[in-house]
C-alpha cells in the first residue's frame, strides 16, 4: 500500500516532539532537510544575543565578565552539552572549533601514550579529521605514524601497537554509525584510546559518552545542536584522563589561575585545562540559549524520530524515485540523522530540488544528503520533499543550465 500524505499527516499529530518547532524560526513554505550542516534558528537565540549585545557588551562592558558570567560561558554550555552526550558532569567545555579540539586531543592522547605513536583512523572519514592528523604527524615527526584503513577493517587493525582510534561517530556522507561502546570495548583491550568525533551525532542521536566508555570527543555546535553558523565546538575528556591530559594549546584560559598572570603555565583543573584564549561571548551565548531547546526532552525519543524520518524518506525515495540509489544503511539504527542518496547528476538535481524550496546539500562526487532533525522536520516534509524530488527526476528539470553552475560551498 503506498505512503499517503495523510498518513505522513497522523503521524504528526501523534509526535510527542512536534510541539519543538514552534520554537524555532522557519521560513514560510520552506522544507529544511540540512540541519546536519547548519542547524535552524531557535528563536529565543535572537533575542539573547540581542540582549548581550545591547545591554551586557553595550551597557556593562567590561564588567560583564563578572557580573553576567561571561567567564564561565565554556563550562556552563559545555555543562549542557555534556547532558545530550551521555557525559559526566564536568567533563565537557565549549570551545574552539572541532579541528581545533581535534588537534589538542589527539597530541594529548599520543602524549599519554608514548612510546606507542599510531593513530588508526577510518578511509573516506571527514577530511578535516586526517588534515589535522596530517598536520600533526609532520609537526611531531617520528612521533605519530597515521594507520589509514577501511571501514570493515578497523577492527582487526586495531592491534596492540595502536595508540589512538580516531573516529566519527557517524559517517559525514554515509550516515553510517559506528557502534561506540564495542569499539571502546575492543581499544581498551588492546591498550588504545579512543577519540570520538561526534560532529553528526551529537543532538541527534542518543550518544552515552560515559556508558560506553569513550576517552576522549569533540564535536560541532551548529549542526544538530543548532548554535549558529560557526558556533563554538566542544570537548569531552573522560574524569580518569582529565589529571593527565595536557593540552599543547596551552593558553591563558586553561591555566589554574588565568588571573594570577604568572610565570609558567599550570593547567586548571578537570577539563578546563582544554580552553586555549578568551572565549567568543556572542557565540557562546547563542550555543548557550539553542541548548535550552533540549531541556525536557529525551534523547532516546530524539533519535527514534530522526530514524523513523529516515526510514520513510527511505520508503517514499524506493515508492516515487526509482533513479536514486540509497547510499546510507538501510537499518535504522545502524544511521546517524541523515540519508544520503547518490545520483551521476547529484549536484544539479539539488539545486533543482532547492529551488523548488527542498534545502538538502550534495557532496561530491555524487551524493545528496538529506537531514532529519526531529527538532523541526514534519513527517509530511518528507513526503512533500520527496514529491518534490521525483517531479525533478521525473521532468528532468535539473537538465536546465542554471543548475549546473557549480557554487563555492556545496
Ligand atoms: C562538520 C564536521 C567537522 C567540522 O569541523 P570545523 O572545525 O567546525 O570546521 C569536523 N568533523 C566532522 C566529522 C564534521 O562532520
Amino acid at each position: 500500500m503506498p505512503i499517503t500524505r495523510q498518513i505522513c499527516a497522523d503521524l504528526d499529530s501523534q509526535d510527542a516532539l512536534a510541539p519543538a518547532r514552534a520554537l524555532f524560526d522557519l521560513p514560510e513554505g520552506l522544507i529544511y532537510l540540512d540541519g546536519n550542516s547548519l542547524g535552524a534558528l531557535p528563536n529565543a537565540v535572537s533575542r539573547r544575543v540581542a540582549a548581550v549585545v545591547r545591554e551586557q557588551w553595550g551597557r556593562d562592558l567590561i564588567r560583564s565578565w563578572n557580573a553576567h558570567n561571561w567567564i564561565s560561558l565554556p563550562e556552563r554550555v559545555g555543562a549542557r552539552i555534556a547532558g545530550i552526550v551521555g557525559a559526566e558532569p564536568g567533563s565537557v567545555v565549549a570551545a574552539d572549533s572541532t579541528s581545533v579540539n581535534l588537534f589538542k586531543l589527539a597530541a594529548a592522547a599520543l602524549r599519554l601514550q608514548a612510546p606507542r605513536r599510531v593513530v588508526l583512523t577510518e578511509q573516506g572519514d571527514f577530511p578535516t579529521d586526517v588534515y589535522i592528523l596530517q598536520g600533526l604527524t609532520e609537526f611531531m615527526g617520528a612521533g605519530v605514524e597515521l594507520r589509514v584503513v577501511e571501514r570493515d577493517r578497523l577492527a582487526e587493525a586495531l592491534t596492540d601497537d595502536v595508540a589512538l582510534l580516531l573516529l566519527s561517530h557517524v559517517h559525514y556522507k554515509t550516515a553510517a554509525a559506528h557502534p561506540m561502546a564495542l569499539l571502546c570495548a575492543r581499544a581498551r583491550a588492546v591498550g588504545a584510546l579512543t577519540l570520538w568525533d561526534l560532529s553528526h551525532s551529537a543532538g541527534v542521536l542518543d550518544v552515552r559518552l560515559e556508558r560506553d566508555g569513550a576517552d576522549f570527543a569533540v564535536g560541532c555546535g551548529y549542526k544538530y545542536i543548532n548554535g549558529g553558523p560557526g558556533a563554538p565546538a566542544f570537548l569531552y575528556v573522560a574524569p580518569r584522563l582529565q589529571e593527565v591530559f595536557r593540552s599543547p594549546l596551552s593558553g591563558w584560559m586553561g591555566h589554574a589561575r588565568p588571573f594570577g598572570f604568572e610565570g609558567d603555565y599550570q593547567p586548571a583543573p578537570g577539563v578546563l585545562r582544554g580552553l586555549c584564549g578568551t572565549p567568543p561571548v556572542l557565540s557562546l551565548a547563542a550555543l548557550d540559549e539553542a541548548l535550552g531547546v533540549f531541556e525536557g526532552l529525551s534523547m532516546s525519543d530524539l533519535e527514534r524520530k530522526a530514524r523513523a524520518l529516515g526510514d520513510l524518506f527511505i520508503a517514499l525515495v524506493e515508492q516515487c524515485c526509482p533513479d536514486m540509489a540509497l547510499a546510507s544503511p538501510r537499518q535504522a539504527d545502524a544511521r546517524g540523522g541523515h540519508v544520503s542518496l547518490a545520483h551521476a547528476e547529484g549536484y544539479p538535481v539539488m539545486q533543482a530540488l532547492i529551488a523548488a524550496g527542498v534545502i538538502g546539500d550534495f557532496r561530491a562526487p555524487e551524493t545528496l544528503r538529506f537531514g532529519f532533525s526531529p527538532l523541526y522536520v514534519r513527517y509530511v516534509d518528507v513526503w512533500d520533499a520527496v514529491a518534490r524530488l521525483a517531479a525533478i527526476l521525473r521532468r528532468e528539470r535539473w537538465r536546465e543550465p542554471r543548475f549546473h553552475i557549480p557554487a563555492v560551498v556545496t
